[in-house]
C-alpha cells in the first residue's frame, strides 16, 4: 500500500522520518529523537501520531517515546530484544514479524550489533526500509553491544533486498564516511564519483538519506569485505569475510 514519507533533520545530525499510510491515514514515527521537532513535523503536514517504531534503546531513538505516548496516545512498537529499554512499549517485536500501519505493512528484521536487539522495518511493498543505526551511507554502526559476527550477518540481510529498496539511516554521517571509505577503498571509481556528489550535495545544504542498496553495495566498504580490492587496500587479500569487516570496522573506530 503506498505511504508519503516525511523527512526531516533534528538533533545535531539525526532524521526524523513520518510516515503517513495513506489508505487509512495512520501515521507512524521512526524513532523518536526530539519530540519537539516530531510534533512540529506532524503540525506542518497536518497529520496525526498512531505509532512509533522503535529501532533501538539509545536516547536519540527512543527517549522521547514517553512525551509524545503522553500527547497522542498512540502505540508503540519496538525491539523484543531490548524491551525493557524501550519507554511505554506495547508491543515486542523480532524478526519476521509483520507490523501494521493502517493498511500498509512492514516486516521486521533482527539486525544485532549496534546494541543486542537492534530491528529494522522493511516496507517491501513501498521499496523502503528504515534501518536505524545498523547501516548508513557509506557507513555501518559502532559495534557497541554486538560482536562483528553478528553484524555482518546483519548488513547481509540489507545487502540482499532487492537493489533499488531505499535505504532511510538515522544519520548524516555520510561525508566523514566517505572520507573513510577512500582509505580502505582508494581505487573504487563508484566511490570516488560519490564522494565528490556528497561533498557537492553537503555543500548546497542537502540531505543525503536515502540511499539505496544498489549505491551502497558498489561504495560501502562495510558490505565490501568480499571485494579484491578493498581486501589488497588493508592487506587481507583472501581472508574471509567477517575478519576483513571486523578489521574495517576497527580502522573506522581510530580513523
Ligand atoms: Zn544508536
Ligand atoms: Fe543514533
Amino acid at each position: 500500500m503506498p505511504i508519503d514519507i516525511h523527512q526531516f533533520p533534528c538533533l545535531s545530525d539525526n532524521y526524523g522520518f513520518l510516515i503517513r499510510d495513506r489508505a487509512e491515514g495512520a501515521v507512524a514515527t521512526i524513532d523518536t529523537p526530539d519530540p519537539d521537532a516530531i510534533n512540529a513535523a506532524l503540525d506542518e503536514k497536518g497529520w496525526r501520531l498512531t505509532h512509533i517504531l522503535n529501532t533501538h534503546w539509545h536516547a536519540d531513538h527512543a527517549g522521547g517515546n514517553l512525551a509524545l505516548k503522553e500527547k497522542w496516545g498512540c502505540r508503540i512498537i519496538g525491539p523484543a530484544g531490548e524491551a525493557a529499554k524501550i519507554p511505554g512499549i506495547d508491543r515486542r517485536v523480532g524478526e519476521d514479524d509483520v507490523v501494521e500501519l493502517g493498511a500498509t505493512t512492514a516486516t521486521v528484521r533482527d539486525t544485532p550489533g549496534h546494541t543486542s536487539g537492534h530491528i529494522i522495518y522493511h516496507f517491501a511493498d513501498d521499496g523502503a526500509a528504515f534501518v536505524g543505526d545498523t547501516i548508513f551511507a557509506m557507513g555501518c554502526g559502532r559495534l557497541f553491544e554486538g560482536t562483528p559476527d553478528q553484524m555482518w550477518t546483519s548488513l547481509s540481510k540489507i545487502a540482499a533486498m532487492p537493489p533499488e529498496t531505499k535505504l532511510y539511516c538515522a544519520h548524516e554521517y555520510t561525508q566523514a564516511n566517505a572520507a573513510f571509505a577512500l582509505s580502505v577503498d582508494p581505487h573504487n571509481e563508484d566511490l570516488r564519483r560519490r564522494a565528490e556528489e556528497v561533498d557537492r550535495l553537503r555543500a548546497a545544504g542537502e540531505p543525503t538519506v536515502p540511499t539505496n542498496v544498489a549505491i551502497e553495495l558498489k561504495t560501502n566498504p562495510f558490505l565490501r569485505a568480499e571485494d579484491s580490492g578493498l581486501q589488497a587496500a588493508i592487506d587481507m587479500s583472501g581472508a574471509d569475510a567477517v575478519s576483513v569487516f571486523a578489521e574495517t570496522r576497527r580502522r573506522k573506530d581510530q580513523f
